[in-house]
């Protein structure tokens, strides 16, 4: 079993630090990898920090894992060794179920694996992320790189690009359409450059005025400041669909409000606690207001090859794993343009 370092907290107060933990050795579907970079969500953060109050310690966070394949084992026929590959927030599922069956491994019914902080499936133990030095994964869970994209840039696309893309293409967003993109995070930013790249008017919906030039720079055809009540006032019965980044709470009952008849607001931001939501904003427009968790294997694989396609990836600043817990302060005031990447190496 192979000693790899890593950084876990050991509880939801405590900084993260060094931990050395034992990865499995390959089994004949697994594929081995060095991790060379790692992105910084904020569920990495809820996690640590066991704001959703399912954390188990230690927990190793880190699910936007891109690496170097170092060992296949006997059975594996998609990847070799020198391969670059990612990982992103799942690492298992049953695959008998109707949601495996049709490419839906994120809603399992059985219960998929998360790459970190889940039990694996044969009961062996926990799964830990990609703030470490290597990992092991069957090889269906591991994800094909183009050499078209940047390596580091391409990490958080293994999350934060997933969770964005998937809902903008179950719910069609295309020209015509008017989205708007709440927040502008690590979501946030890819939420854009998705929804502009597919050719929908995109308007960015954020409380802080700084981002106004990189909402823009970023493709953004408007930019409303949420605390500015006239703003918002213009926006009344405006959008087909918005995509909610949100992580902290906030006012949901505001955002129904700028819906036009039968649109749709789609959380993927996950705030710690419960917000009371009106039902006379979803009665009247017919409004819907969903969620959507990442995506599935085949649709996170179709998301890398059209970033590879659209030449897009994430803006990122790298850190050092040592600077985590300076990150998560970072992360937490929004001052973060707009993933910090570890390098791993
Ligand atoms: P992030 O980089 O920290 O971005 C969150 C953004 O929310 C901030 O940039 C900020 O945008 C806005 N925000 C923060 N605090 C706010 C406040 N008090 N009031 C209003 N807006 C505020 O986080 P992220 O990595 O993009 O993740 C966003 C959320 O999605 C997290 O809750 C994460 O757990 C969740 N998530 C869900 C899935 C899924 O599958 N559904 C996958 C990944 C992540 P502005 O400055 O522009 O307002
Ligand atoms: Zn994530
Ligand atoms: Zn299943």
């Amino acid at each position: 079993m192979p000693a790899t370092k890593s950084y876990a907290a050991h509880s939801a107060t405590t900084p993260l630090e060094p931990w050395t933990l034992e990865r499995r050795d390959p089994k004949p579907t697994d594929v081995q990898m060095d991790i060379l970079f790692c992105g910084v969500c904020h569920s990495d953060l809820h996690f640590a920090r066991n704001e959703w109050g399912m954390t188990v310690f230690p927990i190793v966070p880190g699910h936007e894992i891109v690496g170097k394949v170092t060992a296949v084992g006997s059975a594996v026929t998609k990847y070799k060794v020198g391969d670059y590959a990612g990982i992103g927030c799942l690492v298992d599922s049953c695959r008998e179920c109707d949601n495996c069956k049709h490419d839906q491994e994120q809603y399992c019914t059985n219960g998929f694996v998360f790459s970190y902080g889940s039990m694996e499936r044969d009961g062996s133990g926990m799964t830990y992320g990609g703030y470490s030095k290597s990992i092991v994964c069957h090889e269906d869970f591991v994800l094909r790189i183009s050499d078209k994209l940047d390596l580091a840039a391409t990490a958080p696309l293994l999350c934060a690009g997933i969770t964005t893309y998937s809902p903008l293409r179950h719910w069609k967003v295309g020209p015509g359409m008017k989205v708007g993109i709440l927040g502008l995070g690590g979501l946030g930013h890819m939420g854009v450059k998705f929804a502009v790249s597919m050719g929908a008017e995109v308007t960015m919906l954020s409380h802080s005025p700084s981002k106004q030039a990189d909402a823009e720079r970023l493709g953004a055809h408007k930019f409303v400041l949420t605390s500015d009540e006239e703003q918002v006032k213009s926006l009344a019965g405006y959008f087909d669909f918005i995509l909610d980044t949100v992580s902290a709470q906030h006012d949901y009952n505001m955002y129904l409000g700028m819906l036009r008849t039968n649109g749709v607001m789609c959380c993927v931001g996950v705030p710690p606690a419960p917000t009371p939501v009106h039902a006379m904003g979803l009665v009247f427009g017919r409004h819907s207001l969903t969620g959507s968790l990442i995506g599935g294997i085949a649709e996170t694989q179709e998301m890398l090859d059209y970033c590879a396609d659209h030449n897009i990836v994430s803006d990122i600043e790298m850190i050092r794993m040592d600077e985590i817990n300076d990150a998560y302060e970072r992360l937490l005031k929004g001052d973060v343009r707009y993933r910090f990447v570890i390098d791993m190496a």
